[in-house]
């Protein structure tokens, strides 16, 4: 019999699971379970914050202008190339037409449940002691219809990028000002005329300033890493941390104060899995998920598997590796290590980013280190490498964002082998 495999959400990393599987109808018997009304995830931009239709939270986190951060040649699954018509840096809705065209092309959409959320996941023994997983979902327009179907085996691709981590910051309570998380950012024009600290630097929070930058009078991009050595438009300044808002200012850790209108917080996301029961045993704390092999595979129930987890990464094609290598262990192709390894490769793994002064928080912080993983993935599973190409030209791009924020983006790029690229 097929092993039927449950995966959760239709966003990147759930339609390349579904691909995979599907590709071998005689192993797997697979049913995607997606609570929006079209895949694509996060890509799906909408006007929209707070609760969708059906009074759930707006999963998306795209804002309007939104272009790519990645060229689109190294965004891509590596069987499924983008049009090359377009530029290297790809408006939102270019990337949600790619997914919905990697769908038809892999005629995905017959085995997703659309507008189905699921509820609750339960881990349960056969009486041949086999574990088994019941799925519990419903429509979400109406979650009182809720219906359970077993399965031998779930990918959660419920993405990380919906539920806003909000700092702690003294004087928050006083201030009078309008305060924003980059999740419910949408539009510059918001802004005309306001001074705007963006709280937080990494890609998001750069990238919101510029877009911000636009229409707002003044706007200070404040963090605490060293300074960025870039370009940045005339209204937007650099500032270390906050130390304290007042009713309309915000005075910086430096000691320097300023007026303030808006408080755009770029600082980040929880993980989330609302719907696991506590039998599903996933611990998360200081935002690592816990116990998890490779940052996929959950070592006490190896037929459960969390796709998409590492951050600061090339998404799509890790996730086409983290799926062929948890689809090969499932159908036997190699056996994953014996629990205890599978701990202690864990455990060094994260005691390794302690030791190279990595807070805890950043135990799914790959950066890096993710090209190394990704080839371990690989050789593990014996399947094929990622070509080198897409760390090549990712780099490159590092470096070119690096010297100049506000117009990397103008670049274009062609990749001309496995090892090599061109700009054009
Ligand atoms: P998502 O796209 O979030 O998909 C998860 C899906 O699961 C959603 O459709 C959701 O509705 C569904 N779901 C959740 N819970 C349930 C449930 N209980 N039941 C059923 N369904 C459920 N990546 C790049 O490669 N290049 C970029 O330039 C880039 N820019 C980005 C900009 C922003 C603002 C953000 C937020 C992300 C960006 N990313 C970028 C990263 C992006 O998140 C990944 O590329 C990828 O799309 C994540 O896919 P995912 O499937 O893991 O998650």
């Amino acid at each position: 019999m097929a092993k039927r495999v449950a995966v959760i959400g239709a966003g990147a990393a759930g339609l390349c699971a579904v691909r995979h599987l599907s590709a071998s109808p005689e192993i797997f018997s697979v049913v995607c379970y997606e609570l929006g009304p079209t895949v694509g995830g996060t890509w799906n931009y909408t006007d929209r914050t707070g609760k969708d239709e059906n009074g759930l939270p707006i999963q998306s986190s795209m804002y309007k202008n939104l272009r790519t951060n990645l060229p689109k040649e190294v965004m891509a699954f590596p069987d499924f190339p983008f049009n090359t018509c377009l530029p290297s840096y790809i408006v939102h809705q270019d990337v949600l037409e790619y997914l919905k065209s990697y769908a038809d092309q892999y005629n995905l959409y017959k085995y997703i449940k659309l507008n189905t959320m699921v509820t609750e996941v339960h881990s349960r023994q056969s009486t041949g002691s086999k574990e088994l997983w019941d799925v519990s979902y419903c429509p979400s327009a109406d979650r009182s219809q809720v219906q359970t179907q077993e399965f031998d085996a779930v990918m959660v691709c419920n993405g990380h990028y919906s539920l806003p981590l909000y700092p702690t910051i003294p004087g928050m309570e006083e201030f009078r000002g309008q305060v924003v998380h980059s999740h419910d950012y949408r539009k510059p024009d918001e802004f005309r005329g306001q001074t705007v600290v963006c709280l937080g630097a990494a890609a998001s929070g750069q990238d919101i300033a510029i877009d911000v930058s636009h229409q707002a009078k003044m706007v200070y991009l404040s963090h605490n890493k060293s300074p960025l050595q870039t370009c940045l438009p005339e209204n937007v300044q650099q500032k270390p941390g906050i130390a304290k808002l007042g009713t309309h200012s915000v005075t910086f850790l430096n000691g320097e104060e300023a007026e303030l209108d808006v408080l755009l917080l770029c600082t980040g996301y929880h993980y989330h899995f609302h719907f696991l029961s506590s039998d599903c045993q996933v611990q998360i704390s200081d935002e690592r998920i816990s116990p998890l092999y490779k940052h996929l595979v959950h070592i006490d129930h190896p037929t459960m598997a969390f796709v998409g987890i590492p951050k600061t990464i090339c998404p799509f094609p890790q996730f086409d590796v983290q799926v062929r290598f948890f689809v090969s262990s499932l159908c036997g192709q190699f056996t994953l290590p014996s629990r205890e390894e599978m701990i202690s490769d864990t455990e060094r793994d994260f005691q390794r980013r302690l030791s190279e002064g990595l807070p805890p928080r950043y135990a799914h912080v790959l950066g890096p280190w993710q090209w190394g993983y990704n080839d371990e993935l690989a050789e593990l599973a014996h399947i094929q490498l990622i070509p080198r190409v897409v760390q090549k030209l990712y780099d490159y791009v590092h470096e070119t964002r690096v010297r100049d924020i506000a117009r990397y983006k103008d670049c274009n790029y062609e990749i001309t082998s496995e090892e090599d690229f061109k700009a054009v």
